[in-house]
């Protein structure tokens, strides 16, 4: 069901003592808020997270799984393991994961395949690079990129989905799409479902918005119709400016 949603994706960074700490000031200073607030700490302290936050509102959500049930698949984690620590969201497809670690279409469907036979929600990022919006072809990209990954699922599977839009040249660049670009792809994205699905599943689906949310522009941003919140990477790592995200929802 379409909710806001504000998720801070801890990335690579945070050893244990430091995310119990920004937890701790998280919690402390949540405000009231209508919104789902979600953190993605990494693989080694998700356990320790969980427990930190069992009386908590905010949600532990994972990076990232694999799409294997188990077995040999060195390095690799889960669904099974992510939900055997009580989570139960996880991230997909995010930019990161498809360019440095070869992460394909083909891989992410399998992946959303996996997540959604365990029950789990899913987190699905895309967007385009640089050179597609330069060349006019951003839509294109995202279309694609929806259809090879989520396409082909049932129309039962999307209440289990949120969409996450973060164009490649926004992230960690500190260039923000304006709100309105923001705002033209996620309306884009709801007419694609619409094509694909039918409007109920386009109008149902929550579709955050990433790339360089800042407590200064998120509020412009999170104004417009068809974003429903946003994704955070940088400012999710510093309690105040993650607050102050949330407050602007
Ligand atoms: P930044 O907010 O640091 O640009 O990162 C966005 C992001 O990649 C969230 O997944």
């Amino acid at each position: 069901m379409r909710s806001k949603i504000v998720a801070g994706n801890w990335k690579m960074n945070k050893n244990s003592a430091e995310t119990e700490a920004l937890l701790t000031e998280l919690a402390a200073k949540l405000p009231d808020t209508q919104a789902e607030v979600m953190v993605a700490p990494t693989f080694v302290n998700l356990q320790s997270a969980v427990k930190q936050l069992e009386s908590s509102t905010i949600e532990v959500i994972a990076q990232n799984m694999h799409f294997g049930e188990s077995g040999a698949y060195t390095g690799e984690i889960s669904a099974d393991m992510l939900l055997d620590i009580g989570i139960d969201t996880v991230i997909i497809g995010h930019s990161e994961r498809r360019a440095y670690f070869g992460e394909t279409d083909e891989i992410l469907a399998k992946k959303v395949k996996t997540a959604l036979k365990k029950n789990m929600r899913v987190m699905f990022c895309f967007g385009e690079e640089l050179d597609d919006r330069k060349s006019e072809n951003h839509f294109n990209v995202v279309e694609t990129q929806l259809k090879n990954a989520l396409f082909s699922l049932d129309a039962s599977a999307w209440t289990s989905i949120i969409l996450a839009y973060e164009p490649v040249w926004a992230i960690g660049t500190g260039e923000t799409a304006s709100p309105e670009q923001a705002q033209e792809m996620h309306a884009f994205i709801r007419k694609t479902i619409t094509d694909a699905y039918d409007t109920s599943i386009a109008t149902n689906v929550s579709i955050l918005y990433g790339g360089s949310v800042k407590p200064a522009n998120a509020e412009e941003i999170f104004s417009k119709p068809d974003v429903d919140g946003g994704l955070i990477g940088g400012a999710s790592l510093v309690a105040d400016d993650f607050v102050a995200i949330i407050e602007a929802i």
